[in-house]
């Protein structure tokens, strides 16, 4: 079995990996879990009391105010980062 170092399991729902992402406007990278929406910057550690909730750092980002996603989807902001490794 492979062993994948860019997998860590998310600390705050347990059910999802915080994977590689990044922001497309700019390419700032982060780890994010899908399930819970968790998010961390890559020099923070990966642990429930460092997450922030990514709705909140993409409302700061585009300036608007509360619900981020309203007219707008995950695709058009982020972007999964391509697996560097096989
Ligand atoms: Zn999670």
């Amino acid at each position: 079995m492979l062993v994948m170092p860019a997998q860590l399991l998310c600390p705050r729902c347990e059910q999802d990996w915080a994977r590689p992402y990044r922001f497309k406007a700019d390419g700032a990278s982060f780890l994010l879990c899908a399930e819970c929406d968790s998010l961390w910057w890559p020099d923070e550690a990966v642990t429930v009391a460092r997450a922030h909730f990514l709705d909140d750092v993409v409302a700061a980002r585009l300036g608007v105010e509360g619900n981020p996603w309203s007219d707008r989807v995950w695709a058009d902001v982020i972007e999964q980062t391509p697996e560097l490794r096989r």
